[in-house]
């Protein structure tokens, strides 16, 4: 069988400068698309992978499956964004298959990290466990490997390679390189990246955006501006829409919770663990504070939620001054009445046997995943019920059908009707949205030698590289998988 990678190998190699050849960038994904974010630094001889994440559309994910293009034992460091599994869901297999520096991120990242991870391997196993089962029966073989692209022992073999470092405190790495993490106000503990590399005689800088959060937003503080970089990475996910104002959001959340309540139904949120439920949980908080909604059962479904809002709890030297007065007040939200923490499985099974209405928070937020698709099972052919999406949902994803208006999904190997209503709240979105990532890029008051635009669906790419070119000026190019850029 030709090696996937090969068939992706047209690299387009952009010439900046022939002088140097030394130093190069290459986009090993979160390029052409959304998830999958590794971008390889080569210069002075060393290799720095910043994020390395995991592919979730469908289409894509052979990419994880093939050799890596360099071999994990030639990278040096890792620096790492963030702890969404599109940021760094691919470590355990580049571990697994020899990488075995450091792996620098924040504190707050790291212990969110390993839980990402550890929950990642055991849905794998779980899932190829179930996919042979079901291979099996149907007699057919699907497009992947029934074996988990990693398993738990691998993810737990990263752990000892994270190296935390807080916030603006430069990290003096081999070669001449140096980074430095800064907030990025998307999810707890994620940053931008700045990276310095020595060439020649000089110094140049890289910012790598990371996913950029949104301004004014609840928990968090807002992203840090910088004035001044050599090369700029700029996601664009949300690089050709405008989000949803999040009061507006609100609201709808409480009129749907009110309405469903009203029939008797149950309110089913896909949610990712990261951010989305810890804010979800913030507003049903402030809802409740503020008579706005009845007081409901809330079941948080998701050991990994459960664990993150713990890691949320260790550290408030990073929440924004509203969610600290919170805390001050014994307002918390993660603290209220009503609000169930489930961890076992016989818990989260238990729920389906409630009278009367109540609020699932489960994940995986994409509806790839997890205890989600019991409870879509469960509720999504019954007319009274509500389906909340809080969050993107990337094509290809079960959550994309269904938010697409599908009649009919398969969930669990299962046709299903889709009878129950779907909203989406777009408000809650932990990124900047297309305005936003203009006002962050609007920080820099030089134009940069070159702007990536990177981590955005293949429509939004060129557009939204469009608006920085008319905006800013400057170099402003869409990288491909497997492109390569040389650095002057
Ligand atoms: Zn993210």
């Amino acid at each position: 069988m030709v090696p996937f990678h090969f068939l992706y190998r047209t690299s387009l190699i952009l010439l900046l400068s022939l002088g140097n050849m030394q130093t190069k960038l290459t986009f090993l994904g979160g390029a052409g698309n959304v998830t999958g974010s590794r971008y390889l630094i080569e210069a002075n001889n060393l290799r720095v992978l910043v994020d390395c994440g995991m592919h979730q559309e469908r289409d894509l994910r052979g990419r994880d499956w093939a050799p890596f293009p360099v071999p994990p034992e030639t990278i040096n460091a890792v620096l790492l964004t963030h702890a969404h599994l599109d940021h760094c869901g691919f470590l355990p297999k580049l571990v697994r298959d020899g990488f075995r520096g450091p792996i620098y991120c924040t504190p707050a990242t790291t212990e969110i990290a390993r839980i990402v991870l550890l929950d990642s391997a055991k849905l794998q196993e779980e899932d190829a466990e179930f996919k042979k089962k079901r291979h099996e029966r149907e007699g057919r073989e699907g497009p992947y490997p029934e074996i988990p692209l990693y398993t738990i022992a691998d993810a737990e073999a990263v752990s000892p390679l994270f190296s935390p470092v807080p916030y603006e405190q430069v990290v003096k790495l081999d070669g001449g390189f140096t980074a430095t993490f800064h907030d990025a106000g998307h999810v707890l503990g994620s940053a931008m990246i700045r990276v310095g590399v020595r060439l020649g005689r000089g110094q140049r800088s890289i910012i790598f955006s990371g996913d950029i959060g949104g301004w004014d937003k609840p928990i968090l503080n807002d992203p840090t501006f910088f004035k001044a970089a050599d090369y700029i990475l700029v996601e664009s996910t949300y690089g050709d829409r405008l989000s949803e104002p999040i009061e507006a959001s609100v609201d709808k959340f409480a009129e749907a919770i009110n309405e469903t309540a009203k029939a008797g139904g149950n309110i089913v949120i896909p949610s990712f663990a990261l951010e989305r439920s810890q804010v979800l949980l913030y507003y049903l908080n402030k809802l409740l504070l503020e008579n706005q909604i009845p007081h409901l059962a809330v079941f948080v479904d998701s050991p990994m939620a459960v664990g993150i809002t713990e890691v949320f709890q260790h550290h408030p030297e990073l929440f924004d001054e509203e969610m600290r007065k919170l805390i001050r007040q014994k307002k918390s939200p993660f603290h209220f009445a009503g609000l169930n923490l489930v961890t076992t499985v016989d818990e989260s099974k238990a729920i389906n046997h409630i009278q009367g209405t109540v609020i699932i928070i489960a994940g995986s937020g994409l509806c790839t995943g997890g205890r989600i698709k019991h409870h879509l099972v469960t509720n999504i052919s019954r007319r009274e019920r509500t389906i909340v999406f809080v969050g993107y949902q990337a094509i290809g994803t079960l959550g994309r059908l269904i938010l697409d208006g599908a009649k009919s999904v398969r969930i669990l190997g299962q046709q299903h009707k889709v009878r129950a209503k779907v909203i989406q709240l777009g408000g809650f979105s932990a990124h900047a949205d297309r305005d936003e990532l203009l006002q962050w890029l609007s920080g820099f008051k030089k134009t940069p030698r070159c702007v990536f635009v990177t981590h955005g669906e293949p429509e939004t790419l060129p557009y939204f590289a469009g608006l920085v070119r008319d905006r800013f000026g400057g170099k402003v190019l869409v990288p491909g998988y497997l492109s390569e850029v040389v650095l002057d």
